[in-house]
């Protein structure tokens, strides 16, 4: 059942009730405001609208309350929910573009809209396509996504989301474990299946949104993929076909990358996935939000909540830099809002540098007046509607929950999930739903007073398994449950807080999972690397690593192994960091796995001193160990600007979508000494 609470059935002026399916005027601005027939056209109607946006708001007429829709609107099929909201919210704004970036001027899309669009390109795929085929979208965020994404629920076709910021390697395998037969692309994202598709076959036809396409790359094609551009596909239908929505099918393949590096496809089908969508539509009322990121996984996951429970959302992407990302909050003033940590890092940052100002500006003020005046000026920023606001998808540092807390108070969250079961803990307290086992690690605070070890959970939305035939199925789901690999803390019943991944690989503070001995293998072909260990945290955004230089570095620099304090010889440091430089740029490293500070070591590392292990493997806690104490100082010493200009790039790349950019070209290289 969904949560009934919001929305009232009486009307707003004569406070009389209006039965479910009497028609109403809806406001879609104001919280909870409608009018019978009557009232609507009486002018005292307008003294009701209290929300300050510009009027006359937009009102549409409708039969039901939200939570009345919510609740017939519920199916167990993920086809049916959308078949019923659409068919319910019509006339509703479903998405909005701003032509401009931070002029007030927005073109909507109605549910009608959406829906219309969504018919016909359906129906495209149904005259060209096989049934059931797995249609691959990689796009930047724009309303065709969406068109794509109905389209393919609608007719029958499984649909694969690929973000359009990963690598070559990545998006490769993703297409070999995926094996889609129809790919959609963009000016932004056609150029980077050109670099791998000559290593994968299956492809028999290419749809490029926007007529602007790059007739070169077209000319590179293999001969047996057709390519068309969105437009012209379209153009082939010329009635709507009836739906044919999948039964019992594969709905979606989506992918995350595991610890292995090796991206997993997860299964999705009618059951979890109208499980996440009945979780997430508990969460908030019908949404005003704003869209943004890459639509592969955890947004698109927050539009289609937002489209099923009536809501509405603006695609941003038009801007460059976190200031008029800002500014676009304070002008849609989004009801929900959700961001990675390391988000809102920046925002307490901008706290901090506004509490010193304030403290100059206003010395006569105590220390809490100046706090409570910082602290309404950032709640402010996101305007005067926010219900709910979250973090998901890393951890979030414990300064920076306190000061959320401080700002939003009960409406902000810290969301914890996976993407093999979604949503599982809210504010480290597990769900109601899920049932979980915390399996001690031998060796992992054995010393702790509270239970303490791998997470395993199940829940009506943990998914069946992943399509990939490679073990992670065996691996990864036993009987239904899923092993998270992440380690918790159980240190309240039902209470906990996550600690660390299992394996050595990390989410970093940018929710990206970082594979150190993937990142690693990129730098072992150059000469002047003997071995190399990428280091970080789930706490820092950035990586450090330490390097031992090969024979012929030394012998460049007339060094020894036994010379002490290598790593003081400024011109040997220098050419290795050159050289990791040279190799991010040659191998396209994303900026976030390039280290950002680098130590250079002499010690051999062999099995006698352990740092090897008996497969002579690098012993990864080992070599933690060792060098403990030089990481953190690596890791410490990258000041704050340096951070703060590292997680503004990092935004930077994620709004970045009207313009060819790759990652290359604006990694941040390492300082030089
Ligand atoms: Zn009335
Ligand atoms: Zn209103």
């Amino acid at each position: 059942m969904f949560s009934s609470e919001s929305g009232s059935n009486i009307c707003s002026l004569c406070s009389n009730a209006l039965e479910c399916g009497e028609k109403r005027y809806r406001c879609s601005e104001c919280s909870d405001i409608k009018f019978c027939e009557e009232c609507y056209h009486s002018p005292k109607s307008i003294e009701f609208h209290t929300d300050k946006a510009i009027l006359p708001h937009h009102c549409t007429i409708e039969t039901k309350t939200d939570s009345e829709y919510l609740q017939s609107n519920e199916s167990d099929r993920f086809y049916q929910c959308f078949e019923n909201a659409f068919n319910s919210f019509s006339h509703r704004n479903c998405i909005g573009v701003r032509p401009v970036a931070n002029e007030p001027t927005v073109n909507w899309l109605t549910f009608k809209d959406v829906y219309q669009n969504s018919e016909m390109f359906g129906s495209a795929l149904k005259l060209n396509v096989k049934y059931e085929s797995r249609v691959g979208i990689m796009l930047n965020n724009v309303p065709e996504w969406y068109f794509v994404e109905f389209g393919c629920l609608f007719y029958g076709y499984t649909l694969i989301p690929i973000n359009h910021y990963i690598n070559n390697d990545q998006l490769l395998n993703i297409l070999k474990i995926g094996e889609p037969t129809i790919l959609v692309v963009s000016k932004i994202t056609f150029p980077k299946l050109l670099n791998v598709i000559n290593n994968y076959s299956n492809l028999t036809l290419i749809i490029h949104v926007g007529d602007d396409y790059d007739q070169n790359l077209k000319n590179q094609l293999p001969q047996q993929i057709k390519f068309k551009l969105y437009s012209e596909f379209l153009s082939t239908v010329s009635e709507i076909a009836p739906h044919s929505p999948l039964i019992n099918g594969i709905l979606s393949v989506v992918f995350s990358t595991g610890s292995t590096g090796i991206p997993k496809g997860e299964i999705c089908k009618d059951r979890d996935t109208t499980n996440w969508l009945k979780t997430y539509a508990s969460y908030k009322k019908c949404p005003i939000s704003i869209s943004y990121l890459s639509l592969s996984h955890t947004q698109r996951l927050m539009d289609l909540t937002s489209i099923f429970l009536g809501g509405r959302f603006l695609i941003y992407s038009l801007g460059t830099e976190i200031e008029p990302f800002i500014k676009e909050c304070s002008m849609v003033r989004p009801t929900y809002f959700w961001n990675f940590p390391t988000f809102y890092n920046q925002i307490y940052s901008m706290y901090q540098r506004r509490l010193e100002i304030l403290k100059k500006e206003q010395p006569n003020l105590s220390n809490d007046e100046v706090d409570s005046k910082a602290i309404r000026e950032t709640t402010n920023v996101f305007g005067d509607r926010i219900q709910h606001i979250s973090t998901r998808g890393a951890k979030t540092a414990p300064h920076i929950e306190i000061f959320l807390k401080k700002c939003w108070g009960n409406r902000f969250y810290n969301n914890y999930g996976c993407t093999e079961s979604y949503a599982i803990a809210s504010n480290g307290r597990i769900r109601s739903d899920v049932e979980y086992k915390i399996n001690a690690i031998p060796g992992f605070r054995d010393d702790s007073l509270y239970p303490v070890g791998e997470l395993i959970v199940k829940s009506p939305r943990t998914i069946e398994g992943y399509i990939n035939k490679d073990g992670s199925n065996e691996k990864n789901f036993r009987n239904g449950w899923y092993v998270t690999g992440d380690i918790v803390e159980e240190y309240e019943p039902g209470v906990i807080r996550i600690l660390e991944r299992v394996s050595y690989s990390f989410k970093s503070s940018f929710g990206r999972f970082i594979s150190p001995e993937i990142i690693e293998s990129n730098f072992y072909s150059s000469s002047l690397i003997r071995n190399i260990f990428i280091y970080g945290t789930s706490l820092h955004p950035f990586l450090v690593g330490i390097v031992v230089p090969s024979q012929l570095a030394l012998e460049r620099f007339n060094l020894t192994y036994d010379q002490s304090n290598i790593d003081q010889h400024q011109d040997l440091k220098e050419s290795i960091i050159n050289e990791i430089n040279i190799i991010s740029k040659q191998k396209n490293i994303i900026f976030w796995e390039i280290p950002k500070a680098i130590k250079l070591d002499n010690t051999i590392w062999t099995v006698y001193n352990h740092l090897l292990n008996g497969s002579f493997k690098f012993d990864r806690k080992e070599i933690t160990k060792y060098y403990q104490k030089s990481l953190d100082q690596l890791l410490s010493g990258i000041n704050e600007n340096v951070m703060l200009q590292f997680e503004c790039l990092f935004y930077t790349l994620l709004f970045l979508s009207n313009e060819t950019v790759t990652f290359y070209n604006l990694s941040p290289v390492i300082d030089s000494p």
